[in-house]
């Protein structure tokens, strides 16, 4: 059963994360009410756009990019800064990776809230999880509730931001995609933080992912079909 006469919008990054959640969206409220919007902020490695368009395509959704500069602008991260080398050791000040980019997921959940109240969807999902992960501050449940908060008093709205991901673990979350038949999508999704395809397998983006498979048992399409 999908909910009646709601519409969704998906923040689709082309990654594995935000593919699963497509696939959550998909099953929950049917294929015709789920629509996606990715971001063009600066990022290095633009396969990830294209991942994203290939993605929305399989699955066979609409996918809007809209752009933002002001991330790459700040510079300061190695996800925006081509002279900034992925560092798998976290800052000893602040205990985040560099590939950190402060506001991220807030810029990001408030741009797609606009585009969703243009254009009168109900519902946000993002792929957000606390476990597993870098330790993004802007990823945490808590920070959610409060931005969901602040765009239904700044906008008037109902809006309401899904996190599918948001306690499972990577293992966890290959059950989830595999279970709604979300794994062959997986080998247009871009994971690897140094942009190499196939993936370098050698930075915490992409250890991470193998992590996940490995303890799944599911074999990861994207390696698979390198
Ligand atoms: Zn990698």
């Amino acid at each position: 059963m999908h909910e009646e006469e709601q519409k969704v919008l998906v923040v689709l990054s082309g990654g594995q994360d935000s593919t699963t959640c497509l696939y959550w969206a998909i099953d929950r409220y049917g294929l015709a009410a789920v629509d996606t919007v990715t971001f063009d902020y600066g990022q290095r490695h633009r396969v990830e756009l294209e991942c994203a368009a290939k993605v929305a395509e399989f699955a066979g959704v609409s996918n809007t990019c809209l752009p933002i500069d002001t991330l790459a602008a700040l510079g300061g991260d190695a996800l925006t800064d081509p002279d900034i080398d992925v560092d798998s050791e976290t800052d000893a000040d602040t205990g985040l990776p560099n590939t950190f980019v402060p506001g991220r997921n807030l810029i990001f959940l408030t741009y797609a809230a606009a585009l969703a109240y243009r254009r009168d969807i109900q519902n946000l999902v993002t792929g957000v999880a606390e476990t597993d992960y870098s330790g993004y501050p802007d990823c945490r449940e808590e920070t959610i509730i409060a931005l969901q908060q602040a765009l239904r008093l700044g906008m008037e709205s109902e809006v309401t931001i899904h996190t599918p991901l948001m306690h499972l673990s990577k293992k966890k979350t290959v059950e989830l995609a595999r279970d709604l038949g979300g794994l062959p999508a997986m080998a247009y999704t871009h994971t690897c933080y140094n942009g190499e395809r196939p993936p370098c397998g050698q930075c915490p983006a992409c250890v991470l992912r193998a992590k996940g498979f490995a303890e799944a048992g599911v074999n990861d399409p994207l390696v698979a079909s390198a």
